[in-house]
């Protein structure tokens, strides 16, 4: 699986979220370097665009993510 593209843009992957985690490194190698299809910031960036993704939103809150999509994807379609 190759590098996610988001990569060098994100926010998760270079250390500006405000609590980063101490198994940071973890998530990047399991979610950046190899599946960033389960990642919550990808979910919504893939759905929505990168700007819809929550500042501080972490790569395994994918509960989160689907609850914004399902709720930012509501909104739109009623403009
Ligand atoms: S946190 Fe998610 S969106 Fe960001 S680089 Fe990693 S896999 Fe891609």
């Amino acid at each position: 699986m190759p590098e996610c593209e988001l990569l060098k843009k994100c926010a998760f992957f270079n250390d500006q979220l405000a609590n980063m985690p101490g198994h940071a490194e973890l998530f990047k190698d399991l979610y950046c370097r190899r599946d960033n299809k389960i990642c919550a910031r990808y979910m919504i960036a893939e759905k929505l665009g990168r700007e819809s993704i929550p500042k501080d939103l972490f790569p395994n809150h994918v509960e989160m993510a689907k609850e914004i999509i399902t709720y930012l994807s509501s909104k739109q379609k009623s403009h």
